[in-house]
């Protein structure tokens, strides 16, 4: 078992763990206070490369593979996360586009995206208002009109709603219920059926606009189904899977920068005439949140490999997924307890950690799913 990393996974990492220092990070409490999209800095992430980590060159992507992208997630994500999840997500629809695509649709949509010239992001539109864990069950219609499709519905939670270039949407074809019913569709920002509803008012990833998108007799031509009729919701999954070693990684960065904060914090702070750090019960809390940062690194770069040698990897990513996460928000907990009181402020940046972390347990799948996926292959082939 090899642990190294190769030198194209190192440099990759240092690339992002550079523009995290030089430009997320500097923005980041003013992206947070006024829940401001991060334009220009989605654009530099765009020029380094990061916006197609795990897509060949061919199609303006950097070919590095899914342990370089973990590791660029993890590193943006110290900086600011809001940020980061404008990018994973449009990692994630670009490399649904190279997996799922044709020639055609690779060709016209990922170097608009990846270059930052054009497009800033890609949105993922599963979730409804009604249908969020049971996403098979959604509503938006797509039906057939002459060589085009009309979409009609209402999908929730859109990451980058309103700013993004291309929307991925799924949509139900042909009047048929549950999962065999749902197909994908590539729709582009300027269509005039699609429109963007006032920003969610969220507790934390405030530089991220998340929005409804209103699907108002959206005309898409056929030619922009993306895969067959009928095999959305099989693209869904495939993503997600992949989106849950994003989401883990995300969750691992914020917990490292609230973990450096509470370990810078607890050698200045001084209690009892000692620095907060000789006391045991601080120690015991950064020797878990070390230990812990350690473990789900370990768990999400094992699910990363995995789909790097394109081996089935949805069971360890959901436990990366429910590890990562939970861990991540426990120390996120322990930095703020470490910080005291002027944790609870907007003085330090632990709270901000705490509030960004939070929803990590929630999007691409609840912990609670996470471990239904778990649990499913644990007990299969067990009476
Ligand atoms: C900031 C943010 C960004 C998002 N971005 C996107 C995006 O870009 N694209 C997109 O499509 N979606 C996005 N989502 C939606 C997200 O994926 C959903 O919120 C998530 O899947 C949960 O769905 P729900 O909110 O409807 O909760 P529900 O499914 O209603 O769940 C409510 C509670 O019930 C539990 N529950 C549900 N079913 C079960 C079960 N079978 N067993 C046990 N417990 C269960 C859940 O775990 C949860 O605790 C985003 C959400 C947020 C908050």
């Amino acid at each position: 078992m090899k642990l190294e990393l190769t030198d194209e996974q190192s440099a990759v990492r240092a690339t992002a763990k550079k523009a995290a220092r030089d430009l997320l990070a500097p923005d980041a409490v003013t992206n947070d206070r006024e829940a401001r999209f991060p334009r220009e800095n989605l654009k530099q992430l765009a020029r380094l490369g990061l916006m197609g980590v795990n897509v060949p060159f061919q199609y303006g992507g950097s070919e590095a593979g899914v342990v370089a992208y973990a590791l660029a997630v993890q590193e943006l994500a110290a900086g600011c996360a809001g940020t980061t999840v404008a990018m994973m997500v449009t990692n994630m629809v670009a490399e649904a586009i190279v997996e799922w695509g044709d020639e055609s649709q690779r060709s016209r949509f990922l170097p608009r995206l990846l270059s930052g010239d054009d497009w800033l992001t890609a949105s993922f539109c599963l979730s409804e208002p009604g249908s969020g864990s049971d996403a098979s069950s959604l509503c938006t219609t797509a039906r057939r009109d002459g060589d085009d499709y009309i979409l009609d519905g209402t999908k929730a939670w859109v990451t980058s709603g309103g700013h993004s270039g291309l929307y991925l949407i799924m949509a139900r074809t042909g009047g048929i219920a549950g999962a065999r019913g749902i197909s994908t569709f590539l729709v582009q920002g300027d269509n005039p059926g699609l429109i963007a509803t006032k920003p969610e008012d969220k507790m934390g990833l405030r530089a991220s606009t998340t929005t409804q998108i209103v699907l108002d007799g959206c005309r898409v031509p056929m030619r922009d189904r993306l895969g067959n009729e009928g095999t959305g919701f099989r693209v869904a999954m495939r993503a997600l899977d992949g989106g849950r070693i994003g989401v883990s990684a995300q969750a691992l960065g914020i917990a490292t920068a609230a973990l450096t904060a509470a370990t810078r914090y607890a050698t200045e702070r001084r209690q009892f005439d000692r620095r907060i750090a000789d006391f045991g019960a601080i120690q015991d809390m950064i020797a878990d949140s070390a230990t812990e940062l350690d473990a789900g690194t370990l768990l999400c770069l094992r699910a990363a490999s995995l789909k790097d040698k394109g081996v089935p990897h949805s069971k360890e990513a959901a436990m990366s997924k429910v590890f990562c996460t939970e861990a991540a928000n426990d120390i996120c907990h322990r930095a703020v307890q470490i910080h005291g009181g002027y944790g609870y402020t907007r003085d330090y940046p632990v709270e901000r950690h705490l509030r960004d972390v939070r929803v990590t347990r929630i999007y691409e799948g609840t912990s609670e799913v996470q471990r239904i996926v778990v649990a499913r292959e644990a007990l299969n082939g067990v009476n």
